[in-house]
This record gives structure tokens, C-alpha cells and sequence, in this order.
């Protein structure tokens, strides 16, 4: 039966990129994004420019109405609050229900809890969403004490822009140095020492409980030391939103589990996006991904599996990271085991390689090294063998090691 309809439950990029490839990819049949939220919009920018408001909210959307128009691709505002794999239907809070030969879970992934004590208090604040991000923005203002739980890539993001708000800010976090596993120790240093050379108080402890006082908040550390801060932003990563897919009885492992073509355990429904968790023919279970570009591209791979199309290669996956005006990009896996390369600039790290015992290189990291991360994602994809002393010469360009 050929298809005819697609369902998209979620509007985020990878939801959006699912829409737009179904259509570049030739299919001429129905296709619906249901999303709480309405027209889809970017999220990295919640926590750059558009919390800083030099982007607006129609900036960041995706796309403007009109590109959704002219590909007959229909944005319905609602929450989807059960699936019906078997019927191919999900049922909406409201009482809608849409229907589609296939369905596409696309829900991403929801702020993970700080599990203390007046850690879920309303005035304890996430960023996920466009509302979270105009909440914070609406608080934050020269002097106003910000305390950010957390110093991964967004609480790190927005600490930086809450200081350039004119915010006092506390950024804590139980690690020193946070994002080793992303970027590698040289570089996670490096950046982490950047907070407190701009003016941000930086601590190194486990919060375990958190009052409400009047307007303002104590954070009660164990050790017990206190924090007062009149702001509190928690940022300790996120958990996949499978809830949908679980309540159906579909797979679920943190995440929706799914097959190398993002199908999950119901033959008639794909997942994608930050929820979607691949489970590889053997059993192995990977790591969830959790970056813009790893989002888009599991959209296009499931448009190519919805239309019985070849399958893109998207290589090794890539992110970015801005804070206190350097900009960060990571390719490949800088966690694990294997022989790290520092390459250093002026006596500082500016990329950091992960080989593995063959030579081969697995994961690159850079601070303002877009250029060189490029090439190496190049020379990771090739498998390409590398002389270590040249990822580590400065003066090498890597571009010219990718034969
Ligand atoms: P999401 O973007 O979370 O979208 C999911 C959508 O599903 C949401 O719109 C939600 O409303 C909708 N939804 C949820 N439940 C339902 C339901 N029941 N029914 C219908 N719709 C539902 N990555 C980088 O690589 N670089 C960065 O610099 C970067 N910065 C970031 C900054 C911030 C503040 C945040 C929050 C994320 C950032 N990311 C960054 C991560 C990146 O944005 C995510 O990986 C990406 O948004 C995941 O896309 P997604 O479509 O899977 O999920």
C-alpha cells in the first residue's frame, strides 16, 4: 500500500526536518506536525541570542508560515496525549484525534528534576522552552543574583549571557571540570576557568536542599554551605520524553528505542530526535544523542525509511557551544578510552584529538576551531590515518592531512 499520510508528533527540529525531507524527498501525501507549542522554532538560541533578546521569537523560528504553506504541510497546535499505534491514531489533550498511515514520535527531551528538597519549586527555573527562555530573560537584569545548578553546555551557555545581562551568577556544579566527556580535560579546563576570569562566583559541590524565602532562595550545599541567590536555574541535562510511546507499550529504554532507520518497535511508528535511542540489531543499546544537528539528521533518515528510500550516511555527529564570546565545536566521541593529542595556541589548549590504538582518530574538540573540527570530522569519516605530531603542530592545517 503506498503511503499516504504522515503524522508528526513534535515540532522541534527534528520533527521539522522530518516534514521537510518527506516533501524534498518527492512525497506527495499528507503530512501534519502536532506540537503544543505551535510553528516550530530553534532551541540553541534560547540560551544565546534570543535569551540575550537580540533575536526575536519570529528569528528563531525554523521557518516562517509561509514555507509550511507552500508544502502543503499542515501545523496543528495541540498536545498529543495518547498513541494508538494498531489504529494509527494519537489522540489529542483536547479531545481531537488525527490519523495517519504512519506516525513519527518527535516529543524530545524534557529539563531533568533537581531530585532535593525545593528543587521542583515553581521559582526554580529550566530552559527547554521558548517560555522558560522568556521567563529567565524577564528576571534577569544588572545586579539581580542568578544561581545555576549545573555547568554543562546550557547552564555554562547561560551563565555567560546572564553576566552580559548585567546578573551576578553562581554557576555550581558536583564536577571540576564539567563536560570532560565532551570536549576532553585540556579543553573542559580551559573553558571552565573561563567563568571565573569573566566574574562568575564558580563552586564545586552538591546542592541538597533549596528554601524560598520571601522572594529570594537559599541553596543549602552538602557540607553546609549556603548560597542566597534571587534567581535559580537548574540545567542537569535532560530526560528523552518517551511517555507517549511507553504508555503504548512501544520500547523504551531512556529513550524511544529504535532501529537503524529510527523505526521503533511498532512497525507503523518511528521515533527521532533527542527521544529516540538506536538499539542495534545485537541488542547493543547506543548512547542518546542530544545536539541540534544529531536531530536533524535522524529526521532525514526517517523521511528516506518512511518513502522506502536508501538510507543518508551522516558520518560522525557534530555540536556547538558558545559562551563568554569563544565558540565551541565537537566531532566524534572525546569520551573513552585512547590516546588524546593536545594541540596548544600561546601556551593554551585550542583542540584536543581521541585516537584510537591503531591511530585512527575518533573525537575532535576545538575552541574557535571551526575550520579544523571540520576537517576533522573529514578525516574521522575517511578513517584516514594522522600523525599525531601534526594534529598537535598549531601550525599544521588539518585541512591538508584529508587526502
Ligand atoms: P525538541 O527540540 O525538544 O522538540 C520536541 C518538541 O516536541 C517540542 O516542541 C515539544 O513541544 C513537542 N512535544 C513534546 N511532547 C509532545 C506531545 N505529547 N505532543 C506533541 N508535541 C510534543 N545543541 C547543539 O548541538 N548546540 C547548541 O548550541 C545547543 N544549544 C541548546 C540550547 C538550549 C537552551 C537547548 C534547550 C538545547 C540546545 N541544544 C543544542 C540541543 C538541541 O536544541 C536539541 O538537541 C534539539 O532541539 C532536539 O530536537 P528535537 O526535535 O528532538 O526535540
Amino acid at each position: 500500500m503506498a503511503l499516504g499520510s504522515v503524522l508528526i508528533a513534535g515540532g522541534g527540529v527534528a520533527g521539522f526536518a522530518t516534514a521537510g525531507q518527506l516533501r524534498s524527498r518527492g512525497f506527495g501525501g499528507q503530512i501534519t506536525i502536532v506540537d503544543p507549542e505551535g510553528l516550530p522554532y530553534d532551541r540553541p538560541p534560547l540560551s544565546k541570542d534570543y535569551l540575550l533578546g537580540s533575536k526575536s521569537a519570529e528569528q528563531i523560528l525554523l521557518a516562517g508560515a509561509a514555507w509550511f504553506d507552500e508544502r502543503e504541510i499542515a501545523v496543528v497546535t495541540g498536545r498529543a496525549a495518547a498513541l494508538m499505534p494498531d489504529q494509527g491514531a494519537v489522540l489529542l489533550e483536547d479531545g481531537r484525534k488525527l490519523t495517519a498511515d504512519r506516525i513519527v514520535l518527535a516529543t524530545g527531551a524534557v529539563p531533568r528534576r533537581l531530585d532535593i528538597p525545593g528543587g521542583g519549586e515553581d521559582t526554580v527555573l529550566e530552559l527547554r522552552t521558548k517560555a522558560d527562555a522568556d521567563q529567565l530573560r524577564l528576571v534577569l537584569g544588572p545586579g539581580v543574583r542568578l544561581a545555576i545548578i549545573g555547568a554543562g553546555l546550557i547552564g555554562a551557555e547561560a551563565a555567560s549571557a546572564a553576566l552580559t545581562l548585567g546578573a551576578e551568577v553562581t554557576l555550581i556544579d558536583p564536577v571540576n571540570p564539567p563536560l570532560v566527556p565532551a570536549v576532553g580535560s585540556a579543553l573542559a579546563n580551559r573553558l571552565h576557568r573561563m567563568h571565573a576570569a569573566r566574574g562568575i562566583r564558580v563552586l564545586t559541590g552538591i546542592p541538597k536542599a533549596i528554601t524560598v524565602n520571601g522572594a529570594g532562595h537559599r541553596i543549602v550545599m552538602a557540607g553546609g554551605a549556603s548560597i542566597d541567590a534571587d534567581q535559580v536555574l537548574v540545567g542537569i541535562g535532560v530526560v528523552p520524553n518517551s511517555t507517549l510511546a511507553a504508555s503504548a507499550g512501544l520500547d523504551v529504554e531512556n529513550g524511544i528505542l529504535v532501529d537503524e532507520r529510527q523505526r521503533t518497535s511498532h512497525p507503523h511508528v518511528y521515533a527521532v530526535g533527542d527521544a529516540a535511542r538506536v538499539r542495534l540489531q545485537d541488542g547493543t543499546l547506543l548512547r542518546r544523542a542530544e545536539h541540534w544537528e544529531h536531530a536533524r539528521n535522524t529526521g532525514s533518515t526517517a523521511a528516506a525509511a518512511l518513502l522506502g528510500q536508501e538510507l543518508p550516511d551522516h558520518g560522525a555527529s557534530w555540536f556547538w557551544s558558545d559562551r563568554h564570546g569563544v565558540h565551541v565545536e565537537g566531532v566524534g566521541s572525546m569520551a573513552g578510552e585512547g590516546d588524546v593529542v593536545i594541540r596548544e595556541r600561546a601556551g593554551a589548549p585550542v583542540a584536543s584529538f581521541r585516537l584510537d590504538a591503531a591511530g585512527y582518530l575518533l573525537g575532535c574538540a576545538a575552541v574557535d576551531g571551526g575550520m579544523l573540527v571540520r576537517a576533522a570530522r573529514r578525516i574521522i569519516d575517511r578513517r584516514i590515518l594522522v600523525d599525531p605530531v601534526m594534529l598537535a603542530d598549531p601550525t599544521v592545517d588539518l585541512k591538508k592531512m584529508v587526502r
